[in-house]
């Protein structure tokens, strides 16, 4: 699979390696890929911070470069608050492109299930879109909390 994944614009410079993590693990949204499917990441971008401009420049590229999925990264709905603009990015890329999209990338982060919880900022659309994209799984949200003591850990087990 052939996928275009792109970040929301508040983490710009984000290292990406919870999703290429992810993507080696078929964790997360990568779940719903078969275990033996190679996953072949064709083009990354953020959306260029709000309201998301750079979506509209990009998503043409992405398919031309072969994306047959289009995943926004976890961080739209894990950002304070969740993105608001999300039900436009998704039914403009699906009209621009044909291409099914995906919202997430890496299983939510214990750490950010826990303050959402706290402040109240997700709504039922939003858990909606969590559970249809596997995104919140006890244990493989535990192990993408890098707040945890023993994340190294746990990464360098992983990578071995
Ligand atoms: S909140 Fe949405 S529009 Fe704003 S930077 Fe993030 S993904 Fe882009």
């Amino acid at each position: 699979m052939k996928i275009g994944i792109i970040i929301c614009g508040r983490y710009k410079s984000c290292d990406g390696g919870k999703c290429f993590r992810a993507i080696r693990n078929h964790e997360g949204a990568f779940k719903q890929y078969p275990k033996n499917e190679p996953l072949e990441v064709v083009a990354y971008t953020s959306c260029g911070g709000c309201p998301g401009g750079n979506i509209e420049n990009s998503i043409n590229g992405m398919k031309k470069y072969g994306a047959e999925t289009i995943h926004f990264a976890t961080g739209v709905l894990a950002g304070y608050p969740p993105c608001k603009y999300l039900t436009t990015h998704i039914k403009f890329v699906e009209e621009q492109t044909n291409l099914p999209v995906v919202i997430g990338t890496h299983p939510m982060p214990t750490n950010y299930i826990e303050m959402h919880k706290k402040i109240g900022d997700w709504t039922p659309y939003h858990y909606k879109l969590m559970e249809k994209f596997t995104l919140i799984d006890s244990e493989e949200s535990k192990k993408y909390d890098s707040t945890r003591e023993d994340y190294t850990s746990i990464l360098q087990k992983e990578l071995k």
